[in-house]
């Protein structure tokens, strides 16, 4: 005890081991007291010594204790004598506490055990927790957990294979950081027995590498197993270590293991995957067992390296990236944001493969190379490989650089098809002087075979060149240069030396020109080049000679002897020249025509319009005609130009001319002749052609057309009747035409061109009736033929456009409200009306209105401002658009007479106390006559109309004033629950009569 005692004797509480603090309780006091006695008494016959002679001087005590205790001014002297001494008793335990920590926490580590003893033994002084947050020594693994390891022959087996692969380890065979997941490392050990199976050639080295994979097929098949093997691998690396270690120390003369010793091989086991403590922890047993001494630096129990994933070194634990490999050593797990460390395999938190980074780190610097290299195909596997390589949900640094690999191999794909089709074409076209300056420029090089095609290139080349080279011999007759020249540039159409050497030797000409015509078509034929197998050019030229081949038209290059020119130009004189060309390489001179062809052509659209004593011609002149003779003889038809009386020779701009000189009923017959200028200035004059007239005067157009239209055979046609009066000469007949023919009112045309106007209709001589007209506009002009001319009358038009239908009108006081049936393709109407008589369309006395579909529709009637007791005539009429004009249809006629509505009132009086029955009431708003009316009843809802539900009662016509009419209602038949309604019982009627319904309450009866 530290504290000065004031009294020999312990303290009276203390003694009894009774607690200061708590309330004094005599009872207990003598209870304990009791059994001390006991205790003391038993202690005092059975202990020796000090022991005895203690429990002694406590039995002698007890009086004073009694004394003291019992009485409460001593017994509170002595409690606060007790507390005191208990406090001081409490700081020296928490004296020896600190002290005893501070040893603890400067041992090397401690096991879980020893920690716990610790605490336990100041479990008095402190609670647990707190004890435990002062423990800052190392806690050491209990006792090593024995890690289950691969069978030792096998591991052994594995690791001497290994060596003799100068490989350390299954990761180093499959190419792979240990921290990769275990499924790829499976894939990737697949891949490689594959790889090795197609191997044919079965050196030690495959049969080596084959073996292993098989193994790494085996351990990496399941998370076990790979665990098993890293424990194996880890543990021949610690010995290996050792063993270096070993023979260091049996070198030296301490057996001591020094301070840098234990840290070098530290670190290296570290690097080896071991964690330090339990390296160092087996590396103390092991010098147990050697009986040599291992220092270990204090710093050292703490120290905190971090061993990176990729490469192994160690770095600092606060290093952000791995000082060899330049790798972030730390990172953010992509999936959950979890920090991670180096060496992990796998995000703790959410299972991430993380370790596979370094593996995607590897293949990224691979696909780098690849890319360079320009194989794509590698890159493509090794891309398909990434992808289940590292697949976070959300992109991250390492998917973003995958996807960008991935686009730019497909952007590098489409280049190199690209290039592939332009050199495939081009070798195609056996062009190799091209593929092979397009092969050696840059665009090329990202092509892998490049160089194979360069190669294929060459030996081509080299045949084409030794073909040439015998072609330059200067002593070779002309065809077989050429011949020569010809087989090169069959191998090699760009090979231009071959088509240089040609272009000195041109091929020999043709010979001995013919030329036939027959029907407008030029038939030429020609003798051979003497150089074998040339083309042949044909050339056209008009007025003087072609020099050459470019010299006029080139008609086509043909192999045979034979051209037939099916479109020669007519009335010019034609030259033709043909000339042999080789490889583009054309003869000096071409086999030419003596003398020109000239092809005649005649006038075309020949016309005699005769007229009274006149006859008049027209035509069409031919391309290049000189002039047109004009020759005209009586009763038979000229036979060349010097029979019968030329009456005129026309310049070609001229087209028509008028025989003044001649007589009605006479026959003449005109021939026309082209005439042609030959290539000395010559006229060449054509067979000629001929029109017969007999002048006389001409029919009277038809001007007047009377038109009647009909319904047709269905609903959409009608059918229309033209009549006119018969001609005095000539047959009449109507041209029908959907557009306006106005152009030829009044006109004298040929017959024949009729056809191509419209449609011609033809009947009777005064009649005819065309079976379908089409709603819209048609146009009919009557036609008079007469010696196959048309005499062209007036223009009639006739607009067919349906009426509006179903038309309806009702009365509603200051309007009429009106309502019709659109017909199809009718988006307008005018509303005419006048009071006293119908209205016309151009009436300016009546009033129109136009009525737009849509105005209409937003309705659904039309309501008519009107007086009462007024008669109105109304017109509606449908208008349709055709083109710009408005075609009206007939009009449907509408006469009324709207008259002041008669507005009724109406309710159902219950039964009161003095009228046992209900009562219908009607009232109306000014005094008139009453037509029928019906009261018509429906159980539980309203009638809708007169005949929804049984007539309760009718009421016949009579006459009303300002006080109403009043009308029992039977109720016997009446069903319960029946509501009335009135209506008319003539429905035209509500165009005089409103009826006002009351709210449905006044309408039932019971
Ligand atoms: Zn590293
Ligand atoms: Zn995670």
């Amino acid at each position: 005890m530290s504290t000065e005692k004031k009294t020999q004797r312990q303290n009276f509480f203390l003694l009894l081991d009774i607690n200061p603090n708590e309330e004094w309780d005599p009872d207990k006091f003598v209870k304990v007291l009791k059994a001390k006695q006991v205790e003391w008494s038993r202690q005092k016959s059975l202990s020796v010594g000090q022991k005895a002679s203690q429990a002694q001087r406590n039995l002698e005590l007890i009086p004073q204790i009694r004394k003291v205790m019992e009485d409460d001014t001593l017994r509170a002297q002595e409690r606060d004598e007790a507390l005191k001494e208990l406090a001081s008793q409490q700081a020296a335990r928490v004296e020896v506490f600190e002290k005893r920590l501070e040893f603890f926490n400067a041992k090397e580590s401690a096991s879980q055990t020893e920690i716990d003893k610790f605490i336990k033994e100041f479990q008095d002084l402190y609670p647990e927790q707190e004890i435990r947050n002062r423990i800052t020594v190392t806690i050491r693994a209990e006792q090593q957990v024995t890690r289950q390891a691969l069978e030792p022959s096998r591991a052994k087996a594995i690791a001497g294979k290994l060596n003799d692969l100068n490989m350390s380890s299954l990761y180093e065979l499959l190419g792979c950081p240990e921290t990769t997941s275990t499924r790829i490392l499976q894939q990737k050990a697949e891949q490689l027995y594959r790889d090795v199976s197609k191997i044919a050639t079965k050196t030690q080295e495959v049969t080596l590498k084959s073996d292993l994979a098989g193994s790494a097929k085996d351990i990496f098949s399941s998370e076990d197993k790979r665990k098993q093997y890293d424990e194996s691998l880890r543990q021949l690396k610690f010995a290996s270590l050792f063993k270096v270690l070993e023979e260091q120390i049996n070198q030296s003369v301490e057996k001591e293991i020094t301070y840098n010793q234990t840290e070098l091989f530290l670190n290296e086991a570290q690097q080896a995957g071991w964690d330090r403590q339990e390296a160092l922890f087996q590396l103390k047993e092991q010098a147990k067992a050697h009986k040599w001494l291992v220092h270990v630096r204090p710093a050292e129990e703490k120290s905190q390296k971090v061993r990176c994933g990729g490469c192994h070194t160690l770095n600092e634990a606060d290093q952000k990236f791995c000082t060899q490999c330049r790798q972030p050593l730390f990172i953010q797990c992509p999936e959950c944001n979890e920090t991670i460390r180096p060496e992990a395999n796998a995000c703790g938190h959410c299972g991430f493969p993380v370790g596979n980074r370094y593996l995607v780190e590897i293949h990224l610097q691979e696909l780098q190379d690849l890319f360079k290299k320009r194989d794509t195909q590698k890159a493509q596997q090794l891309l398909d490989e990434m992808k289940t390589l590292w697949q976070p949900k959300k992109a991250d640094r390492y998917s973003q650089e995958i996807k960008r690999f991935q686009s730019e191999l497909q952007r590098l794909h489409a280049e190199l098809r690209k290039v592939e089709a332009h050199v495939q074409q081009l070798l195609n076209q056996k062009k190799y002087i091209t593929a092979k300056q397009y092969l050696e420029g840059p665009a090329a090089a990202i092509l892998p075979n490049r160089a194979q095609k360069l190669n294929e290139i060459q030996g081509e080349l080299s045949k084409v060149r030794s073909l040439f080279q015998r072609a330059t011999v200067a002593t070779l007759p002309n065809n077989e240069k050429i011949a020569l020249c010809r087989q090169a540039l069959a191998l090699c159409p760009d090979y231009q030396e071959a088509r240089d050497l040609l272009r000195t030797i041109p091929p020999m000409a043709p010979t001995n020109l013919q030329a036939k015509t027959r029907g407008g078509i030029v038939s030429l034929s020609w003798q051979p080049s003497s150089t074998e197998g040339v083309m042949y050019v044909i050339v056209r030229k008009s007025l003087t000679q072609p020099h050459s081949s470019r010299d006029g038209t080139v008609l086509d290059t043909v192999p045979g002897l034979h051209y037939e020119d099916s479109r020669p130009e007519t009335g010019v004189p034609l030259y033709y020249a043909i000339f042999a060309e080789c490889e583009g390489v054309p003869s000096a001179n071409g086999a030419l025509l003596e003398q020109p062809l000239l092809l005649l052509q005649d006038v075309t659209q020949a016309f005699a319009e005769v007229g009274n004593q006149q006859v008049k011609l027209s035509w069409v002149p031919p391309k290049n005609v000189a002039s047109v003779l004009l020759v005209r003889k009586q009763n038979v038809p000229p036979t060349s130009a010097s029979d019968g009386e030329v009456i005129g020779e026309c310049v070609p701009a001229q087209t028509s001319f008028i025989d003044r000189d001649v007589q009605n009923n006479q026959t003449y017959y005109y021939a026309l002749y082209a005439r042609f200028k030959d290539q000395h200035g010559r006229l060449a004059t054509a067979p000629g052609v001929r029109v017969k007239a007999i002048p006389e005067p001409p029919p009277a157009p038809i001007h007047s057309l009377e038109m009647h239209m009909r319904p047709g055979s269905t609903s959409a046609e009608r059918e229309v009747e033209l009549r006119w009066t018969p001609p005095a000469k000539g047959k009449a007949i109507i041209l029908k035409s959907t557009h306006t023919l106005q152009h030829y009112e009044k006109k004298v045309i040929a017959e024949s061109t009729l056809y191509t106007l419209g449609q011609l209709l033809e009947d009777q001589p005064d009649s005819v009736v065309d079976p379908k007209v089409a709603p819209g506009v048609t146009y009919y002009l009557p036609v008079v033929l007469f010696h196959k001319m048309a005499y062209i009358g007036t223009e009639h038009r006739l607009a067919t456009v349906d009426d509006v239908q179903n038309v309806r009108w009702q009365n509603m006081n200051t309007a009429l409200r009106l309502q019709w049936k659109w017909p199809a393709n009718c988006q307008e109407v005018i509303v005419s009306s006048h009071q006293l008589r119908w209205p016309e369309l151009d009436d300016e006395y009546s009033s129109h209105t136009k009525v737009s579909r849509s105005e209409y529709d937003r309705l659904g009637y039309f309501e008519l401002r009107c007086d009462k007791d007024t008669d109105y005539y109304l017109r509606i009429t449908a208008l349709v658009t055709q083109g710009t004009e408005e075609i009206p249809a007939q009009g449907v006629r509408l006469h009324v007479h709207p008259t002041d509505l008669l507005t009724l009132t109406y309710e159902i009086k219950r039964p009161t106390l003095w009228r046992r029955t209900p009562h219908l009431h009607i009232a109306a708003d000014r005094a008139g006559t009453l037509p029928t009316l019906r009261l018509i009843g429906t159980r539980d809802r309203l009638p809708v109309h007169k005949t929804d539900g049984t007539m309760i009662c009718r009421i016949e016509p009579t006459s009303i004033n300002g006080r109403g009419l009043t009308f029992p209602l039977p109720i016997k038949e009446v069903a319960p629950g029946t509501y009335c309604k009135l209506f008319l019982e003539d429905d035209a009627l509500y165009q005089e009569i409103d009826i006002c319904h009351p709210h449905e309450d006044k309408l039932r009866i019971n």
